[in-house]
C-alpha cells in the first residue's frame, strides 16, 4: 500500500517512514506526487480540524490515502495559547526565537511566578484519511510546563522553555533520543502504527 504524507518538513517524512516500513508500506512525499509547491491554508479551530483539512486536500487531489499531522503548544494560564497559532504566535510563520521570547513575556506579564502557574501540554493530532471514506484520527499528549528562561541547544520551536512532567530539563537539553520516547507526536505515531 502507498501512502501519501502531506508535509513539506524532511524530518516527518522520515519519522513516519521509520515507523511502517516494516508493514510493507510506501510512504510517498508531496514531491514524489508532484505537489512540492502545494500550500494549504489551515483555517481550522483546532489541531485535529487543521491535520483533516491537509490530509484531505492531498486525498483529494492524489485518490491515495494522506496522512497529516497538526501540532501545538496549549499553555494554561494563557487559556490554551499560543495552541494553534504556535507556529505564528509572534507574527511571522515559523519565527520560533520570537515565538519563545513572546511566550516568555506573556508568562511574566500574568504572572505565573511559579512552576504550578505555567503549566501546559503539547498536543500532535495525525489524520489518515482514504479515498473511499474512512478515516483513523490519532492523538498524543504530552504534559509539562513552561520554563522561565530558554536552556538547551537541541530541538526545534519550543523545546528549549519546556519541562517534561517528571524532569528538571527542558526538551532542548534531554534531546531527540529521550524526547522521542514519549513526545506528542511518538505517542500519536505509536497509536497510528497501533492501527495499521
Ligand atoms: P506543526 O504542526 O508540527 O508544524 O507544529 C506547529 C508549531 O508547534 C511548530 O512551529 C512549533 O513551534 C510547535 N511545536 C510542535 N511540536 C513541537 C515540538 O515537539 N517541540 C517544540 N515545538 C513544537
Amino acid at each position: 500500500m502507498q501512502i501519501v504524507m502531506a508535509t513539506q518538513n524532511k524530518g516527518k517524512l522520515a519519522e513516519l517512514n521509520k515507523l511502517v516500513s516494516e508493514f510493507g508500506i510506501d510512504i510517498l512525499s508531496m514531491a514524489d506526487v508532484n505537489l512540492a509547491d502545494l500550500e494549504i491554508e489551515e483555517n481550522g479551530s483546532s489541531c485535529q480540524e487543521n491535520s483533516f483539512i491537509k490530509a484531505e486536500t492531498v486525498m483529494k487531489l492524489t485518490g491515495l490515502p494522506v496522512v497529516a499531522d497538526d501540532a501545538g503548544l496549549f499553555v494554561e494560564a494563557l487559556g490554551g495559547a499560543p495552541g494553534i497559532y504556535s507556529a505564528r504566535y509572534a507574527g511571522e510563520h515559523g519565527d520560533d526565537a520570537a515565538n519563545r521570547a513572546k511566550l516568555l513575556a506573556e508568562l511574566a506579564r500574568v504572572g505565573a511566578d511559579t512552576k504550578e502557574k505555567r503549566k501546559a501540554y503539547f498536543l500532535c493530532v495525525i489524520t489518515l484519511v482514504y479515498p473511499d471514506g474512512r478515516k483513523q484520527v490519532c492523538e498524543g499528549y504530552c504534559h509539562g510546563s513552561i520554563g522561565f528562561s530558554e536552556v538547551g541547544t537541541q530541538g526545534f520551536g519550543y523545546d528549549s522553555v519546556f519541562i517534561p512532567d517528571g524532569y528538571e530539563e527542558s526538551f532542548a537539553q534531554l534531546g531527540v533520543d529521550v524526547k522521542n520516547k514519549f513526545s506528542h507526536r511518538a505517542k500519536a505515531l505509536q497509536e497510528l502504527r497501533s492501527r495499521l
